[in-house]
């Protein structure tokens, strides 16, 4: 059985074939494309999917996408990241392959990787945490992945960390941890951490001629034994994720935490070490392991074929939905 997994991210579409116990056996990866239609995004797809197979002998088709995603129609309403906004994706691809698809965001179909083929394998208290760009989890609670009444429920990445804090996210709240701790967001935050401070350093000078500072930079720096980096990163940043990750603990209860996305795993001790020394102070519960993902950016692509290879309960109803597009049965 071969089963095709679909990573949409707000850069790249990835899609590969993986085998029925989680092998990548090829793919191939497209950018999004800068414009077009509702149908475009799916039309990158199709191709991919095309080429790396020919036509046909696949089993199923997973797609783990950005979101927020409306799953009933199988469409990404509005991806505030993306350059398409709005774009199909389960009906033009179910009319193309004529096999099962099941559509679940990328960071829901990353814990199912995990879950089914991973470090979390069989942790029926899972959740996996990008720490990327953005900031998104899937979650597993009692072995259920859970959903939400629109696909929300492990938007943790808004959960708020500051209620003080005049940083504006993304999604239009203040305070949230991927407002304060996101790749995104990092040179925002540093310009609002130094004010009012001052350090012999030369990324503090640099943010004094208002010159803008990567992420990159900002870690960078770090390395390099620079003032305020250590002091932002050890003092602020850490703190940030490791009250993010308590809040998960303390919502969820997990055994096990999975971090993914460049930030984390370019930085592993980094974070290790920062959360750690922080976690008690926020912890309600016992703390669960961290582990990082050992399938660097492959995770999209195996999180999304799991979900097709075993078809979580919490996506089952929508997987009947969606045969509606083609009006028999397969
Ligand atoms: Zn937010």
């Amino acid at each position: 059985m071969v089963y095709v997994g679909v990573d949409v991210g707000a850069t790249y579409i990835r899609v590969g074939l993986v085998s029925e116990d989680g092998q990548v056996i090829n793919k191939v990866k497209t950018r999004q494309p800068m414009s077009g239609d509702e149908n475009t995004v799916a039309n990158v797809i199709i191709k991919s999917i095309r080429d790396l197979t020919g036509g046909g002998g696949i089993d199923g088709i997973g797609i783990g996408s950005i979101g927020p995603l409306d799953l009933r129609e199988g469409i990404v309403p509005w991806a505030p990241n993306a350059p398409i906004k709005r774009f199909k994706l389960v009906e033009p691809i179910i009319r193309e392959f004529r096999v099962p698809v099941v559509l679940g965001n990328d960071a829901m179909a990353a814990v199912w990787g995990e879950y089914l083929f991973g470090i979390g394998k069989g942790v029926n208290n899972l959740v996996y945490i990008t720490l990327s760009t953005g900031i998104g989890a899937g979650v597993i609670v009692d072995g259920h992945l859970l959903i939400g009444k629109d696909g929300n429920a492990h938007e943790i990445g808004h959960m708020v960390i500051d209620v003080n804090s005049e940083i504006q996210c993304g999604c239009g709240g203040y305070g949230h941890w991927e407002a304060l701790g996101s790749g995104a967001n990092i040179p925002r935050v540093i310009k609002e951490f130094v004010r009012g401070r001052s350090y012999k350093s030369r990324l503090y000078e640099r943010l004094t001629k208002d010159e803008y500072v990567s992420t990159e930079e900002v870690f960078r720096a770090y390395y390099e034994g620079d003032e305020l980096a250590r002091d932002f990163i050890d003092n602020y940043l850490m703190r940030v994720h490791a009250a993010g990750l308590a809040s998960v603990m303390n919502a969820y209860d997990p055994e096990l935490i999975v971090l993914g996305g460049s930030m984390a795993l370019n930085n592993m001790d980094l974070f290790r070490r920062g959360i750690e020394k922080y976690l008690k102070r926020y912890l309600a519960v016992k703390p669960a392991r961290i582990e990082f993902t050992r399938f660097g950016d492959d995770i999209g692509i195996l999180g999304a074929a799991a979900l097709a290879i075993k078809v979580p309960e919490s996506l089952r109803t929508y997987v009947e939905q969606y045969r509606k597009f083609l009006k028999l049965s397969y």
